[in-house]
């Protein structure tokens, strides 16, 4: 046994020693409680009318912020980490609770800050916004500032709040346990089973096409049978979602996203107007893929089919030497922080029960540290993960010296590090391929991804677009949820498959989010977004590193218009861009289909 030279487990001592018994984790808890309390006097004291006389009241308001913001994110960070590498321990969710209730302080004092903000006047406004020390905090002071303007008076929005968590919350919740009841039955080796919903999406990705066929019927059966329930459930959050926007005088269902994203409309319709132009060579793809599998067309059980077998195995320290090397060849930045991350123990990749499943990157504030978790088994996606995982990390690191209150990035920007680190392993590993077999499965996993991003992700921005437009009307009824989405199903994949799922607004999990809105496109602005990042730095080469950390410096403080422009030149409501991201996309599908032909 050859031992290895980095660590498969993290090192969580170096924030709190102890684990979830920690003495001194318990200690900061109630350092945290303290900061809020006197975080809570401090706006209670704090009178707007008079902020120019005195400013330095607003600043260190402003510094209470912030330190609130790091030591909460510092405490949700540990926990997070600690639930996820042992489920069972009760102790790590009692300590998730708590900072649960933390979190709720927080922001009920912020409640009451963002509505005395909105007691200055815009004179004084733009005023306060020229002092030392607050003018570099503009645009997210003036973003707080009107986006508590947008709101009803801060009594109502507390009604609201408070009404949310049964009204609102609890149908995510309800969708929640309805689907932890839903079993597909499926026969293996003459057994019976029951599966769980993830257990039996899991076998769309099985060889074979009786086997994944067999499931979807059985899939689509269970779902149905649930329909009314799910139907129930998604008109209810959606009706309280519309009642507050009318409440609030916001008529267009896109405005919460849009500004929650910090994108315009427009940059949101010109990107998806340059994808409905450039679905037929993915069409193509879909057609080859079925002649592949020896079918006429190709169904939507058929999408995550395997096109063939890898069976090449990295251990860790050959995942993380791939890696660094090919990062290195990007930048030496990236490389060395790389591998940083690997000699000082920041990633927990031990493949042993009792984990909790997937991967995640979360920042440790106070310590300009990150960690990395992720269940490390030697396949070629496990290093993928990895790089995405670094690159959330990266993110982090490029961040640190940025003003803390200006590091908040939204949901579509959020992905650009990660989605660029993957890349630069996604195209080192094809063009390392050990055979054109592998090459082919490769590549292929690569357009899979496309397809996910530009055709699935549409099919469910167009859904929940048309759906929230009949919803204002009226309840919508499951046959015409049913109808909507095949259709959404249809236009978003160019009419390329012979069989749709129409039960599609039931299974998937992200309509019945109420953390955020219109879970879906900024998944595909994140994707193309870094894609034409990635055009940019394969054109310049090796000196672009800087100035690609420069923009990820930015991502906190800055419209995504703004972004793009200041840092790679480009107009987002304009067409160019948005096609050079897609070009690179039809490259893979050009290069599949040569392979194929
Ligand atoms: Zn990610």
């Amino acid at each position: 046994m050859t031992t290895s030279t980095y660590s498969l487990t993290w090192d969580l001592d170096v924030f709190f020693q102890g684990g979830s018994n920690s003495r001194e984790f318990q200690t900061f808890l109630g350092e945290i409680k303290e900061t809020l309390k006197s975080f809570d006097q401090q706006v209670r004291d704090w009178q707007p009318e008079t902020v120019l006389n005195d400013p330095s009241n607003f600043v260190s308001i402003l510094e209470s912020l912030q330190n609130s913001n790091q030591k909460l994110g510092q405490a949700g960070a540990f926990v997070s980490c600690l639930q996820a590498q042992n489920t069972e321990d009760t102790k790590a969710n009692e300590l998730r609770g708590s900072v649960a209730t933390l979190r709720a302080q927080l922001s009920t004092i912020l409640t009451n800050f963002d509505d005395k903000l909105t007691n200055i006047n815009d004179q004084d406004w733009n005023q306060l916004l020229k002092v030392d020390g607050i003018n570099e905090l503009e645009f997210i002071l003036n973003e707080r500032r009107q986006k508590a303007k947008e709101k009803l008076s801060k009594d109502q929005e507390a009604l609201i709040n408070a009404l949310s968590v049964d009204g609102y919350h609890g149908w995510g919740e309800m969708y929640d346990s309805l689907v932890s009841k839903v079993k597909i039955p499926f026969a293996e080796n003459g057994v019976e089973k029951e599966l769980s919903v993830g257990q039996a999406h899991n076998k769309f990705s099985n060889p074979n096409r009786e086997v994944r066929k067999d499931v979807f019927r059985k899939w689509e059966e269970a779902w149905d049978d649930k329909a009314d329930l799910f139907a129930a459930t998604l008109n209810h959050l959606a009706g309280f979602r519309l009642s507050i926007y009318e409440q609030r005088g916001w008529d267009k269902v896109l405005k919460e996203p849009l500004s929650y994203n910090r994108m315009k409309k427009e940059t949101l319709d010109t990107m998806w107007q340059v994808i409905s132009d450039y679905k037929q060579p993915f069409v193509e793809y879909l057609n080859r893929k079925a002649k592949m599998l020896g079918v006429e067309k190709l169904s939507w059980y058929d999408l995550d089919a395997p096109v063939g077998d890898v069976n090449s195995h990295f251990s860790f320290d050959e995942g993380a030497e791939f890696i660094i090397k090919h990062f290195g060849e990007f930048g030496d930045t990236l490389a060395s922080f790389t591998e940083k991350a690997f000699e000082d123990s920041w990633i927990e990749a031990e493949d042993r029960a009792g984990k909790r499943p997937g991967g995640f990157c979360t920042g440790f504030p106070l310590s300009s540290q990150s960690r990395i978790f992720m269940t490390y088994s030697g396949t070629p996606s496990n290093v993928s993960t990895l790089a995405h995982e670094l690159g959330h990390a990266f993110h982090s690191y490029a961040l640190r010296d940025v003003h803390p209150l200006k590091r908040g990035y939204a949901m579509n920007v959020a992905e650009t590090a990660s989605t660029f680190a993957e890349m630069i392993v996604a195209d080192a590993s094809v063009k390392n391929a050990k055979d054109e077999k592998e090459k082919l499965t490769l590549l292929e996993d690569k357009v899979q991804r496309s397809v996910a991003l530009l055709m699935n992700i549409h099919a469910r921005f167009l859904f929940e677009t048309r759906f929230y437009a009949e919803r204002k009307n009226g309840v919508v009824s499951k046959q015409r949820l049913n109808e909507l989405m095949v259709e959404a199903q249809k236009e978003a994949y160019g009419n390329g498959l012979e069989e749709y799922h129409p039960l599609f607004w039931a299974s998937k999990l992200h309509f019945f989010i109420t953390g955020v809105p219109f879970y879906n496109f900024p998944y595909t602005f994140g994707y193309l977004f870094s894609l034409g990042i990635y055009a940019q730095a394969l054109k310049e080469g090796k000196g672009y590193e800087e100035k690609y950390m420069a923009l990820l410096r930015d991502t906190g403080s800055m419209n995504v218009e703004e972004l793009a422009f200041k840092h790679l030149n480009v107009d987002l409501t304009q067409r160019d861009f948005w096609e050079a991201g897609v070009k690179l996309c039809v490259k893979d599908v050009e290069e599949f289909l040569e392979m194929t032909k």
